[in-house]
């Protein structure tokens, strides 16, 4: 019986990336810092102010914005 040790399995490459987070408590918008031309961006989703945050998640999200 073949058996491999394979510590590999990572279907969904995560990593840590660099966002605002929306400071509403109403709203969860966030945002990855890479597509950001601003220094402090307002939240698309309700206007409110952002503050700079981490996240640990996929990387290979297409779309910048995100609301979850
Ligand atoms: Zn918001």
């Amino acid at each position: 019986m073949a058996y491999y040790n394979n510590r590999r399995e990572e279907p969904l490459p995560n990593e840590d990336i660099n966002t605002w987070e929306c400071v509403s408590e109403n709203c969860n918008g966030w945002m990855r810092k890479d597509f950001s031309t601003s220094e402090a961006p307002a939240c698309p989703f309700c206007g409110s102010q952002m503050e700079s945050g981490t996240r640990h998640t996929h990387f290979l999200k297409n779309n910048n914005l995100h609301k979850e």
